[in-house]
């Protein structure tokens, strides 16, 4: 209990590392709802702790840019 971090693995490539080293991949997007997603610093792979929720209103709105 020294430490909060958590250790997360990406599935892709198998690095591992801490949480607070990770560039999150979702930060501030409009439909964040508590979701935890980083990127990979090796391969780039996303690596997702939490994912995002599904909005249950039938909303059309996507954003084509990524
Ligand atoms: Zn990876």
């Amino acid at each position: 209990m020294k430490d909060k971090e958590e250790i997360v693995s990406c599935s892709n490539c198998g690095f591992q590392t801490k949480k607070g080293d990770l560039d999150r991949s979702c930060s501030n997007c409009f439909a964040c709802t508590g979701c935890e997603i980083y990127i990979c610093p090796q391969c780039g792979n996303e690596i997702v702790v939490k994912p995002m929720k599904k909005m249950e209103k039938n909303s059309s709105k996507t954003s084509p840019e990524n």
